[in-house]
Formats: C-alpha cells, sequence, structure tokens
C-alpha cells in the first residue's frame, strides 16, 4: 500500500512509553494464549464487557454511557498530541487519516450526515480506556464509550509470528476495521445491536456479534475501494495481503489454535471465509449500505 502520502490524522494520542499504564494486577494475561485473549476481547467490546474484566485485570466499567475522564498534566497532554515519528507510529497515523479523509467524503453522500472522525490511542504494554484496562495482549478494539480506537503497535508484529501475517495493508485493514466499528457506533448500531443483545440468548448474542464484525470487515472493503479510487493507494498483492490477514484471524482459525476445534455458536467475529467475502463486499460495492449484514439472507 501506498501510505507515505497519506495525510497523517490529528486524532492520534501517542502514549507509548508512558510505562504499563498503571495498576493490572497479575501484571498482563497470564497463560491465556493469544486466541482466547482475542476472543475475549472481541465478546468484550460488543457486549460492552470490559474485557479486562474477562480477562480478570479488571478495573471498573462505567455504566451510564459516559468515559471516565483522565487526569493528565498538559506536558504529558502535548507530547500525546505529537505526531509520531516511528515507523508504525507514523503508519498508524496515516492510515487513520486516510479513513477520515475517506468516510468524510462518503458520509454525506451515503448515509446523509458529517462523518465524525474516531480518536486513536497507540500505548504500549497496557493504558485506560472509557471501557477499563486496555492491554496489548487484547489485540486493538474500539470503546464505543469514548470512541477511540486502543492499538498497541507491536501487534503488527504480532499479527506476524503468532499469525504469520505480514504486510502493510494486512495492518491497515485491521485499523480500517476499527474504525468500521466506529462507523456503526456513529450510525447508532452498535447501541442497538447491545440492546438486543442483552435481550437474547447466549447463541443469539454471538450470532449478532459475528453480523457487526462481518459488517466492520464489509466497512473496512468499502474505505479500501474509495481509498484506491481517490488516492490510488493499492498495489498488487494487497487485496491478497487482507484476504490473509482476515482468513488467519477468523474466528474458526483462532478457536481451532486455542482450544483445538470450532465451536460455531461461540463464534463472535465469523469464520475466515465469511470475513473474506465481507470484505469483497464492501471492496467491490464502494457502498456503505452493501454491508447490511442485518439484512443480508446469509452471512
Ligand atoms: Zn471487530
Amino acid at each position: 500500500m501506498r501510505w507515505e502520502d497519506f495525510r497523517a490524522s490529528d486524532n492520534v494520542e501517542d502514549r507509548r512509553g508512558e510505562g504499563g499504564g498503571g495498576g493490572f494486577p497479575g501484571g498482563g494475561a497470564g497463560g491465556l494464549g493469544i486466541g482466547t485473549i482475542v476472543i475475549l476481547c472481541i465478546i468484550g467490546w460488543v457486549t460492552g464487557i470490559n474485557p479486562a474484566v474477562l480477562i480478570g485485570g479488571a478495573e471498573q466499567m462505567m455504566g451510564g454511557g459516559r468515559a471516565p475522564q483522565e487526569q493528565v498534566d498538559p506536558q504529558t497532554q502535548e507530547r500525546r498530541r505529537t505526531k509520531p515519528t516511528d515507523e508504525s507510529g507514523r503508519f498508524a497515523a496515516s492510515i487513520l487519516g486516510n479513513t477520515e479523509d475517506v468516510w468524510k467524503d462518503l458520509f454525506p453522500n451515503q448515509v446523509g450526515r458529517e462523518y465524525r472522525p474516531t480518536g486513536m490511542v497507540l500505548y504500549q504494554g497496557g493504558t485506560r480506556s472509557g471501557c477499563g484496562s486496555a492491554q496489548a495482549a487484547m489485540g486493538p478494539f474500539y470503546c464505543p464509550l469514548d470512541k477511540k480506537v486502543y492499538l498497541d503497535t507491536s501487534f503488527f508484529k504480532e499479527m506476524e509470528t503468532k499469525f504469520g501475517v505480514k504486510g502493510d495493508f494486512a495492518y491497515a485493514y485491521v485499523i480500517a476495521h476499527e474504525v468500521g466499528h466506529h462507523v456503526q457506533n456513529e450510525l447508532g448500531i452498535l447501541g442497538k445491536v447491545q440492546g438486543r443483545q442483552q435481550a437474547s440468548s447466549k447463541v443469539e448474542s454471538n450470532q449478532l456479534s459475528v453480523r457487526v464484525e462481518l459488517m466492520a470487515d464489509c466497512l473496512a472493503g468499502v474505505w479500501a475501494k474509495n481509498s484506491n479510487d481517490r488516492f490510488n493507494s493499492l498495489e498488487t498483492g494487497d487485496i491478497e495481503e487482507a484476504m490473509q490477514a482476515a482468513s488467519a484471524i477468523g474466528d474458526d482459525k483462532l478457536q481451532k489454535q486455542s482450544q483445538g476445534y470450532a465451536v460455531p455458536d461461540s463464534f463472535t467475529h465469523g469464520s475466515s471465509e465469511q470475513r473474506m467475502r465481507w470484505f469483497m463486499t464492501g471492496y467491490r460495492s464502494g457502498q456503505t449500505k452493501s454491508c447490511d449484514t442485518f439484512r443480508a439472507a446469509r452471512n
């Protein structure tokens, strides 16, 4: 992907180098496998349960839909606002900036309103989020309460070592997927789904989660298509990279890795095949409305 000329986003908070983020009992996720942790995390944000609670290193989840405000001194504030200069930091800020440029264009045309961009927190090890503690082992996630994507940039290394996925477009797809959750939040979809999940059985609730996740994949595809149309950003092999990522991090693969077999009812992210198919649906159409996984006869 040609990302070097993308506009770097102003909405990045760089908290790397601030230590472990303070106060994680047990200092991390202990003996859990990455697959389990990723799944927990995914369950976490969809159900609104703090993923850290699921993992067992908890802080408090805010109930009333208001994110806790962190007290930071002006100096720290200033440092966080300084644009990252390292490779992975610049990359994340550039991809985020590009999603802003693309979605700002698409929103008025495709959904009839202005796009308000998401924030992004880069951190190392652990930090606080509006949804509770963020820990590196959880993988990237979007917190709908403070409207920020949380990303430990070492996750990209992890994708390579744990899942055998590499390539800048594969990493960009992960960011675009999280931004997809923000788009869903802006459209009021996350709130509605969460309401429905509270009145659902576990199986139904998981099925709703899958639809949310596949929609985010589709929205990542919509971004990719429009980014390429406007910025000529894709290179040969990029789509294959994204497909490889989607295939490697489908729930069926993750579950097989972590427990040796797949349990469809507990899928919350969709199978590898579903994830690839929905990314391509968005990519081929470039249209937000093509991503209605709730209306689709087949997921
Ligand atoms: Zn997701």
